[in-house]
């Protein structure tokens, strides 16, 4: 029976509608931003649902983000009403893969009640295998080992599938060994990791072809979003649940693909075609997103890269404004830029959820959220803590605080043994005792423990070192700048060691934020001043209502949209990153491009690009380029405005401009070529620094140290 009548199908274009009423066979929607792919996707399921074709639990929809699946719901709910309840099967591949683990976890050893463990966990687990196999932990981390066999799950090996070719430095090649020996303990424990969810599932219909066919049979249709990022694993357990019916419907665009690091495969949309013979391929070209101008953009600059498949992309929304693209002197004149053009915006009438910050990393949100705070704009950080929550900065503040008063207890419970000295937690809770005891606080309970004996002579030795370190520590701060100190600290205390140890995946990042941290510091007088308004801040920081400015990563950004979007810190090195171009070359730059063309379509009305000439990376002040990005937005599409007098990497570009961001007008250039080969730019570079800076303005800042912040800062 074909449902009522059927408004959800009005609105859509004829390609779009084509893709939703090819229910039967294979189909695979290749097409770019905002073009409608996902509401391609829930128009689809709604029109299979109200059509009859299958019941709710019969469809197996995978989304990217569980915040994804839950707007699926939403808008299906909206279309077909309560029915939507009984879609069991919408959501992430790894909380698909969970429950149907559930059902045959006894196929793989495991029982029904198996715990997911999280990367502490995991961690733990296999520190323990690393020891007993008499490896060195700190050179070979478990951290390094968990991403070595996040990556081996990533492409579907169990330990038995794992190449030698692939085996990997870890420990001269032992990682597959210890690979084998986490996967048991895990069974002993009626454990799996995040990665197994997958991996199980796929032993278990590869050795269960029963088990196999009766999930064929049940998920009459299958539909993917964000197709273009799922990774071989993924990939392969797609391929054995929609081999059965072939109703198989994906979407994604390959200019999309950002999770390379993370076993993402473009391939995976060419060998579409092949394993299912006869695949319906549809294309979108109209944007329904975006104006004119942000739409050519994002294109213009997405040429650049070569391995694509290629695809148009035309709106209707024609006029709108220019990308906007300003060059500022530092990241507290952008800071401050970004946030007097929101609250330009919102007087003007936008809401402030209306508008998104997006940061190549998220070193780059502590700026702007400190601004915020200060002008009580409203800010929500999506997909992580805000910046002064981080553990990394707690722990760097930790240390402060017991610089500056010697008997936070709090703070020295947090790091006495963090970075790991060998104090455990049987010494940690014998100090606590004492000082309960004795009525004195725990640091001093801790001078008084290693004079006696109650501890072992190793663990007093290290207690005394810690203590003397703190002593050194705080004389230092009598005589040294603040952020100096903190320098110190990070370095003798070994932390930033440790995190440069570690090979893990977030450690860089943790790196990232302590440098920049450092930085921030050096706008404070006293560390006393420092330290009070980061209470503030924390406090300040709390409960965000619902109209709230976004701070993501552009990662986190992908499928979502904004009237208004802003891209801060377009520089080289920082966006494209420095380590995707030294880890992955040219492959790293292309990705790192689809990232920024993913930025630059979350924009529906108004784009705002920015980047700096100073940037102060650890105290000192170092020049930046603005982004080889920049260059390649095509300028009738842009409106390029440098407070520096520095934009692209033409020549012409150079010229001084006295003027100030605030004289609209005078700073907007009509520039002539943008595109300069890279030994142009490591030449101007060099004329640049050898200049000082472009004014008077620009030397003083450059000259780095804590004295360099002598540079006025408007409105405060
Ligand atoms: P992305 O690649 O960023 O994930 P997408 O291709 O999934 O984008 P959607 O998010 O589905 O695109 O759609 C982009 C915007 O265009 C949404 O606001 C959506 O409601 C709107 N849209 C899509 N198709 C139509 C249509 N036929 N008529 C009007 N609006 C549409
Ligand atoms: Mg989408």
């Amino acid at each position: 029976p074909e449902g009522p009548a059927r408004t959800y199908l009005e609105g859509l274009n004829p390609e779009q509608r084509a893709a939703v009423e090819a229910t039967e066979g294979p189909v695979l929607v290749l097409a770019g931003a905002g073009t409608g792919k996902t509401r391609v996707l829930t128009t689809r399921l709604a029109h299979i649902l109200a059509t009859g074709r299958a019941r709710p639990w019969e469809l197996l929809v995978v989304t990217f983000t569980n915040k994804a699946a839950r707007e699926m719901r939403e808008r299906i709910t909206h279309i077909i009403g309560d029915e939507a309840e009984g879609l069991r099967w919408l959501g992430t591949f790894h909380s698909v893969a969970a429950q149907i683990l559930r059902r045959h976890a006894e196929l793989v050893g495991l029982k029904s009640s198996y715990t997911i463990i999280d990367t502490d966990d995991q961690e733990r687990l296999l520190k323990q295998l690393i020891e007993a196999a008499d490896i060195d932990a700190k050179r070979w981390t478990p951290r390094a080992l968990a991403g070595l066999i996040d990556t081996w799950k990533n492409r579907g090996w169990t330990p038995d599938r794992v190449p030698q070719s692939e085996a990997g430095e870890f420990a001269n090649g032992r990682g597959i060994t210890l690979y084998r020996q986490y996967q048991e303990r895990l069974r002993i424990l009626n454990a799996c990791d995040f990665g197994d969810l997958l991996l199980h599932n796929i032993t278990i219909f590869t050795a269960n072809p029963d088990v196999l066919a009766d999930f064929q049979r049940r998920f009459q249709y299958v539909m993917v979003d964000e197709y273009q990022d799922t990774n071989v694993a993924q990939y392969l357990w797609l391929r054995l649940l929609a081999q059965g019916r072939q109703n198989v419907c994906c979407v994604g665009d390959d200019d999309q693909s950002i999770y390379g690091w993370r076993g993402a495969e473009v391939d995976n949309i060419l060998r579409f075609e092949r394993d299912f013979p006869g695949a319906k391929v549809i294309k979108l070209e109209r944007n329904y997103r975006s104006t004119e101008h942000i739409l050519a953009a994002a294109s213009g600059l997405i040429d650049a890269n070569k391995s694509r498949l290629g695809k148009t992309l035309w709106t209707e929304a024609s006029g709108g404004e220019k990308v906007k693209v300003s060059g500022v002197w530092d990241g507290e004149a952008e800071s401050r830029m970004v946030a007097d053009e929101i609250e330009k915006a919102k007087r003007a009438g936008r809401k402030y959820s209306h508008m998104a910050i997006l940061v190549r990393a998220s070193f780059q949100m502590r700026a702007f959220e400190e601004r915020f705070v200060m002008l009580q704009i409203p800010y929500k950080v999506v997909g992580g803590p805000r910046f002064f929550e981080r553990a990394e900065i707690r722990d760097a503040h930790a240390y402060l605080r017991l610089i500056q008063s010697p008997d936070d207890d709090l703070a020295f419970e947090r790091i006495v043994n963090t970075p790991k000295r060998g104090i455990g937690d049987t010494s940690v809770q014998k100090l606590l005792q004492i000082a309960r005891l004795e009525g004195i606080s725990t640091v001093e309970a801790a001078r008084v423990i290693i004079g006696g004996d109650d501890l072992p002579a190793r663990t007093r030795t290290a207690l005394s070192n810690f203590l003397r370190d703190l002593d050194r520590w705080r004389a230092l701060a009598a005589t040294t700048p603040h952020q100096r100190v903190m320098e110190a600290v990070l370095e003798e205390s070994g932390y930033t060691d440790a995190l440069r140890l570690d090979k893990g995946p977030t450690s860089q990042t943790r790196l990232e934020n302590l440098k920049e941290l450092v930085q921030s510091m050096s706008a404070f007088d006293t560390l006393e001043g420092y330290l009070e308004h980061v209470s503030l801040v924390m406090d300040l920081d709390k409960g965000a209502g619902d109209d709230a400015v976004w701070i993501m990563t552009l990662h986190s950004a992908k499928g979502l949209e904004f009237p208004l979007v802003f891209l801060p810190g377009w520089e080289e090195g920082v966006f494209p990153s420095q380590r995707s171009m030294d880890d992955k070359g040219e492959k790293g730059l292309e990705e790192e491009r689809r990232l920024a063309y993913v930025g630059i379509t979350r924009a529906r009305e108004e784009a705002r690009i920015s980047f700096v000439a100073n940037r102060q990376v650890y105290g000192r002040w170092t020049s930046q380029l603005p982004s080889r990005f920049v260059d390649e937005l095509p300028l009738a599409h842009v409106d390029a405005a440098s407070e520096t007098g520095y934009y692209g990497g033409g020549p012409g570009m150079q010229q001084t401009v006295s003027s100030r961001w605030d004289d609209p007008g005078t700073s907007t250039f009509t520039a002539g070529s943008y595109d300069s080969p890279g030994w142009k730019r490591a030449q101007e570079r060099t004329a640049y620094s050898e200049k000082g800076g472009f004014s008077e303005r620009g030397s003083t800042w450059r000259s780095g140290g804590s004295a360099a912040r002598s540079a006025p800062i408007e409105g405060e």
